[in-house]
């Protein structure tokens, strides 16, 4: 079964916008991506029909907000194929759930001395966390190199591995180059090792199917607002036996069993790591979000956006002077690219004006940016919603730009 796209779009109002007087063609979905109108539906009656502070309460309206808070708990378990629902940790974005690990890892396992390993092709956010958790803990970040084509330069990835590597923090797609990396080659060569890995799915969730389990994680992240949800919510999935031994990483209600000035017991999973209120309503987007994913079918979802993926890349590279930065076979619907002569933030803006929203820069991944010695790229990257008719159009828009901007 293919998907509908029709109705797809028409469940997205954001898409029958026009800028500038043009009908918009909406190719930044990896930036964020547009929100399915039932999410708005969700977080309107939970905040209309029936809005309580949730799991303190003793009366009916916060009763039924906790029950559809938790509710989403388990639906995002059954989502990652997580073996329990309080192996899934709501946070504020896939950032926070690094941080929340980076930091309360550390401090349950890291010695001075330790090395992380985290690859070259990492967004800031799997990046940072790790460098902060290093000069905490006296321990080092070592890069895992990628190759030209944006592959991850596996065959260095065993003589990197030390008996003082604690974490692989690796990305499951990568924002810039598209690829998507062999999850589960890694995790079977860290475990053999005892190494602990951590998988950023920010790029991954949207667009194939991922079972947590299967690919051996111990660790996976996702934003909510990549994934047709609302902003500021955000999963870690754990495996329990690790979240059970790691530290809280925030303190506040909800998270304690007991406070007294003498002592402070903590709360058992997930709460542990849920401080303070959570983003109720939007975790019940969220819920909205996945259950638009499920009818839609991740498996027609991946085969839309390879098929927009192949033409477009094909579109692309009929261009003189086009450089594509991630040629890997195995990549996500995301195209990043250079038109020699051509500054990509004035593409990008000449782009805009003809209705066809883009990113350029450097997409937060500085080291990806600095291994090709380039200070940024054009990057377009598809959603659900996105049409072979859209391509056509950026295309065009394209040459026109070259036209204008071109030698
Ligand atoms: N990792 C990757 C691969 C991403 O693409 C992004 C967002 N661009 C992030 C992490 C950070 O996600 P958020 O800003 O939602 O926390």
């Amino acid at each position: 079964m293919s998907l509908n796209i029709k109705h797809i779009r028409d469940q997205f109002p954001i898409l029958k916008q026009q800028v500038y007087g043009k009908p918009l063609v909406y190719l930044d979905s990896a930036a964020s991506a547009h929100k399915v109108v039932d999410v708005l539906l969700a977080e309107r009656r939970l905040t209309i029909d029936y809005y309580g502070n949730i799991h303190r309460a003793a009366h009916y309206m916060a009763d039924k907000a906790t029950a559809d808070f938790e509710a989403v708990r388990t639906q995002v378990a059954e989502f990652l194929g997580a073996e329990g629902r309080e192996e899934i940790i709501f946070t504020k974005g896939t950032t926070e759930s690094i941080n929340l690990v980076a930091f309360s890892f550390g401090e349950a396992f890291a010695q001075p001395g330790d090395e992380i390993i985290v690859s070259e092709m990492e967004h800031h956010s799997n990046i940072v966390p790790w460098q902060l958790m290093a000069e905490r803990k006296q321990a080092r970040v070592v890069m895992l190199p990628f190759a030209d084509d944006g592959e991850l330069r596996m065959d260095l990835l065993p003589g990197l591995i030390t008996p003082r590597t604690k974490m692989i923090a690796v990305t499951h797609v990568s924002n810039v180059l598209g690829t998507i990396n062999p999850i589960r080659e890694i995790t079977e060569l860290a475990h053999a090792h005892g190494v602990k890995v951590l998988v950023d799915g920010a790029q991954a969730v949207q667009h194939m199917p991922v079972n947590v389990r299967e690919l051996g994680a111990d660790f996976y992240t996702f934003s909510s607002h990549k994934i047709y949800g609302p902003n500021g919510v955000g999963v870690l999935y754990g495996r329990r036996d690790l979240l059970e031994v790691m530290p809280p990483y925030q303190g506040g209600g909800e998270m304690i069993a007991e406070v007294s000035f003498t002592k402070t017991t903590f709360n058992e999973l997930p709460y542990k790591f849920e401080a303070g209120t959570p983003h109720i309503t939007g975790v019940a987007g969220l819920g909205a979000a996945l259950r638009f994913i499920t009818e839609a079918g991740i498996g027609n979802i991946a085969e839309h956006e390879q098929e927009l993926l192949r033409y477009a890349t094909e579109k692309l590279l009929t261009i003189e002077g086009m450089s594509i930065f991630g040629t890997s076979p195995r990549k996500s619907g995301v195209i990043s690219f250079n038109i020699e002569g051509i500054h990509p933030y004035d593409a990008g803006m000449l782009l805009d004006k003809m209705g066809i929203a883009v990113r350029t820069g450097h997409h937060c991944a500085d080291p990806v940016m600095e291994h090709y010695k380039i200070p940024g790229t054009i990057r377009i990257s598809f959603g659900i919603y996105n049409t072979r008719e859209e391509i056509d159009q950026f295309f065009e828009a394209l040459k026109k730009v070259i036209q204008i901007l071109g030698k």
